[in-house]
């Protein structure tokens, strides 16, 4: 039986947020539509955050309100606050992701507070959630590795997730926000998360900062994770992390995967299309690979 692998797409958030001019909402929504006409069933639409902060996502109602809905796919928002979470469930998402940072630095940066102020957050936004008929999920963000803290312990990102699975989550996503893990250390901490919260379905999600992020998204597979983040083209990266750069590219992640036996019930072709149509929205070239060099075999050398 071939081994399905279900792509979380992140373009439209993780990808788009840090996009220095400002991408019209029709583009946005047109995106969206892309992605899931290529196959996608499950993706971060938009994220509920101070629009000050994050002016790129400033018309997360706005798109929400576009889309049409398919019963089938699953419209998160990303959520760091009680308020992000009240109009994530107003404007309709079926799930929502909040992200809990595993270093107090950066925690701090990135949403404002302390990462003991986040986890009591998560566990009131999740209990809102499961009330509300959505599904909750969180991310450790910057479990392999922090921009101003260096090393992040394994046993605190064990810790946290210990404390975050109280909530009942959907699932728990270990991301390496600042792309600097190597396939060792997913090995390592998938184990130890898994042994800390048995049961509990796992999500990676990883930046190719550091040319890494295909390996670790190996890694994870061989250690049993079914479910990957992933963004078109590799576009991405984070406001508040210092040099941060792209998802690893869905496109790319599909053909390995598909290649490789698995299976990800999306289209590469299509998802090419999207990366050059990408591209040319953006006036510049994209991260990823496939999007220059196409899939093999080509479907002329195939009937050849
Ligand atoms: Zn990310």
């Amino acid at each position: 039986m071939t081994r399905h692998i279900e792509i979380v797409e992140v373009g439209p958030r993780d990808g788009l947020q840090s996009e220095p001019g400002v991408f019209p909402t029709v583009a946005k929504i047109e995106l969206i539509n892309r992605l899931i006409a290529a196959g996608v069933r499950r993706l971060e639409v938009t994220s509920f955050v101070n629009p000050k902060r994050v002016p790129q996502m400033a018309d997360a109602e706005e798109v929400l309100a576009a889309l049409e809905r398919r019963p089938d796919v699953q419209y998160v928002g990303l959520v760091l606050n009680r308020r992000g979470f009240d109009r994530a469930a107003a404007a309709g998402c079926t799930e929502i992701g909040m992200a809990v940072v595993a270093s107090d630095t950066f925690n701090r940066r990135n949403q404002g507070v302390s990462t003991d102020e986040s986890v009591g957050a998560w566990l009131d936004i999740a209990a809102a959630a499961h009330a509300a008929g959505i599904r909750p999920q969180v991310t450790l963000s910057a479990a392999f590795g922090c921009p101003f803290e260096g090393e992040v312990p394994a046993e605190r990102v064990v810790e946290l997730a210990r404390r975050v699975a109280e909530a009942r989550p959907i699932e728990i996503a270990l991301a390496d926000t600042v792309g600097v893990g190597v396939p060792t250390q997913v090995t390592e901490l998938i184990g130890r998360v898994r042994e800390a919260v048995p049961g509990m379905p796992l999500r990676c999600h990883f930046h190719n900062t550091r040319n890494t992020g295909l390996a670790n998204a190996y890694a994870a597979i061989a250690a049993g994770v079914a479910t990957l983040d992933a963004s078109v083209g590799g576009i991405g990266g984070c406001p508040f992390a210092p040099a941060a750069t792209g998802n690893i590219p869905s496109e790319d992640l599909i053909y390995m995967l598909e290649r490789a036996g698995f299976d990800t019930g999306i289209s590469l072709d299509a998802m090419i299309e999207t990366g050059k149509w990408l591209e040319r929205q953006l006036g510049r070239p994209v991260p990823g690979m496939l999007v220059k060099a196409g899939g093999f075999p080509r479907p002329a050398a195939a009937a050849a």
